[in-house]
């Protein structure tokens, strides 16, 4: 895991994320914000 930066990066602008700030969809390659539990782009459900 290299989230360290991306962690301190959270804690400094004083947001609360379960684990990262961003996901890759699997099946798109799509780079989003975490908070929706599917990919914007496809749809694919990544709970
Ligand atoms: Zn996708």
């Amino acid at each position: 895991m290299d989230g360290l930066d991306t962690d301190q990066q959270a804690i400094a602008e004083g947001v609360l994320d379960f684990n990262a700030e961003e996901m890759t969809c699997p099946a798109c390659l799509t780079t989003f914000p975490t908070g929706p539990k599917a990919c914007p782009e496809c749809g694919l459900q990544l709970a």
